[in-house]
């Protein structure tokens, strides 16, 4: 089941992978926009999305897909320079693209996240992307609500820092392969029980999640290293792999009315859980992917191997209960 999808999927990430991995290595500074949310969007981003975009439409024509980025600002003559790094990159890839095309394939992206979709995040974590740190590639298909294939790629994680390919299918596990070839092995949670042996994964950048209140939550559940900081959906890789046990993300008191976006969680949820991991918010409720593009019925994130899960959400809860 899903086979096509799989094979399809794993083709077009792994190919954005390469690409991604090149344009970070050649970055002179150059590369960068602000959005209207002053996050920063990348050459990478762009072209990522067109490649990915160019795959599935391919493969599967019927199926919207719904990505983080759209074209509008490159069209602008003001970008005309990045406009043109992103055309060199991706002609690389693909010669027969031209700069209409690449605008038109960027807003496939513009999908409606219903019934059955792809959820797409180009660069996840682009501000690890930019300083040279941890970064993902994320594709998943949700089918009527549930996420049914996850895969993440992971350029920098792994493999001798060749990176990895993360997948799982609803129901049939999850498994990896090293980005630069080899044969796929199983992917498991860690067995740890004992939170004095856990490691504990969040955000790196501050303004994402409450850090004070997760070390105040390692702490009680007693934690002994202190939290460890990475970008994007290569937190989900880790804890799936058995190389963290605990990814948690509060909602940052100082934005509020932010909403966690499918595209950041979709891939990565589903690889924990058919690693034997579990995944819910901070209040013990499953993601909910049918309320468009955000989880606007969730709060927050937590994702671990399974041993604590319930003790997690008991320490929020009393935390929560103080304040
Ligand atoms: P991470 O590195 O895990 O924090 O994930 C990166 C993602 O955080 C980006 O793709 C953004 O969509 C998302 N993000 C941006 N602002 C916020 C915020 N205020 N709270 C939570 N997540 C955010
Ligand atoms: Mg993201």
């Amino acid at each position: 089941m899903l086979q096509k999808e799989k094979e399809a999927g794993l083709r077009a990430v792994g190919t954005a992978m390469a690409l991604a991995a090149a344009i970070q290595k050649e970055m002179t500074g150059k590369e960068t926009l602000t959005k209207s949310d002053r996050s920063p969007v990348t050459i990478a981003d762009f072209a990522a999305q067109a490649l990915v975009c160019n795959a599935l439409v391919a493969a599967f024509p019927g199926v919207p897909i719904v990505g983080e980025e759209d074209s509008l600002a490159i069209r602008k003559p003001e970008n005309r320079d990045i406009f043109a790094k992103i055309v060199h990159y991706l002609k690389k890839f693909d010669p027969t693209l031209d700069a209409k095309r690449i605008c038109d394939l960027i807003d496939l992206g513009g999908g409606d996240p219903d019934g059955m979709f792809w959820a797409l995040d180009p660069i996840d974590g682009t501000k690890g992307f930019l300083r040279g740190e941890q970064f993902a590639i994320a594709l998943a298909l949700v089918r009527d609500g549930r996420v049914r294939l996850g895969i993440l790629g992971c350029p920098n994680l792994g493999a001798a820092a060749g990176g990895n390919l993360f997948w799982a299918g609803e129901g049939r596990g999850c498994w990896k392969t090293p980005a630069a070839g080899g044969g796929a092995e199983p992917v498991r949670v860690s067995g740890k029980t004992d939170p004095r042996q856990m490691k504990f994964v969040e955000s790196y950048e501050s303004s994402h999640s409450d850090k004070d209140t997760q070390l105040g939550i390692s702490l009680r559940l007693g934690i002994s290293s202190p939290p460890e900081q990475m970008d994007s959906q290569v937190k989900y890789g880790i804890v799936a792999s058995g190389d963290a046990e605990i990814y948690l993300r509060i909602p940052n008191p100082a934005t509020p009315d932010y909403r966690e976006k499918i595209w950041d969680h979709a891939a990565g949820s589903l690889i924990v859980e058919e690693a034997g991991g579990k995944v819910s918010d901070i209040d013990g409720k499953k993601l909910d992917f049918t309320a468009g593009k955000t989880l606007r019925r969730n709060r927050g994130i937590l994702a671990t191997n399974g041993a604590l899960h319930d003790r997690v959400l008991e320490v929020i809860a009393e935390l929560a209960a103080k304040k």
